[in-house]
């Protein structure tokens, strides 16, 4: 018997399969911007912990903490260095809709306000989502910006076949694993020592850079 268990092909897609890129199957809005969805089922939202600090350049994602791994960013919250308390964890919240335009399922990110905004317009139509399609539209500015979710009161055009379309559509814990990729430990120091914490006083060890760095992106 072999020892290995995928060749050439197959192990590319394997590959792939546990690689989710966010910038596509997030949904992004501007101000006043709406896209339509389907409400596929009144549980599909998540709660996670995330860490993020705009000012450090530490972009929102999941603690890994959770699973009982070391979390280098939990770490320098308790750390006491100045300015670093704001990286301590916060719940947050990822709700999947079926995207019309695309056909597929597409998330957004939260907060919990946001996220309790959503739930309610969702349970106003809680009998209803299996008829009328939404409008998702980013209302508010800075601090205040939410979501709402707006019924559509007419399907026009091809909207009726773009509903029907995620008739059995479901979204699964999978899926909800799926999205919420943590960073490697190694780029978690690494983001934090640019940001300019001491990671050498908290025992955190800098990634060796990579030699011929400059030669590739990767073996694909
Ligand atoms: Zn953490």
């Amino acid at each position: 018997m072999a020892l290995f268990t995928a060749r050439g092909q197959q192990v590319k897609e394997n590959i792939n399969r546990q690689k989710v890129d966010l910038s596509k199957v997030q949904i992004r809005l501007k101000q006043n911007e709406s896209v339509k969805v389907r409400v596929l089922g009144l549980n599909d939202y998540v709660e996670y912990l995330a860490h993020s600090s705009f000012q450090h350049k530490i972009y929102t994602q999941p603690c890994v903490g959770v699973t009982g791994a070391n979390c280098p960013l939990c770490t320098a919250s308790k750390s006491g260095v100045e300015g670093f308390d704001v990286l301590v964890p916060r719940k947050r919240y990822i709700f999947a809709f079926g995207d019309m335009e695309s056909g597929e399922i597409k998330i957004l990110d939260v907060s919990k306000n946001q996220a309790k905004k959503l739930i309610a317009d969702m349970e106003e139509y809680a009998d209803d989502i299996n008829d009328i399609a939404f409008n998702l539209k980013k209302v508010g500015e800075g601090t205040s910006t939410g979501y709402s979710l707006n019924p559509i009161l007419k399907m026009k055009g091809n909207d009726q076949e773009q509903f029907d379309a995620f008739e059995n559509a479901e979204v699964t814990d999978e899926y909800f694993g799926s999205v919420l990729v943590p960073r490697k430990e190694e780029l978690q120091v690494k983001i934090l020592h640019e940001s300019g914490f001491p990671v050498e006083d908290f025992g955190m060890d800098l990634p060796v850079e990579e030699e011929n760095k400059e030669e590739g992106t990767g073996i694909f």
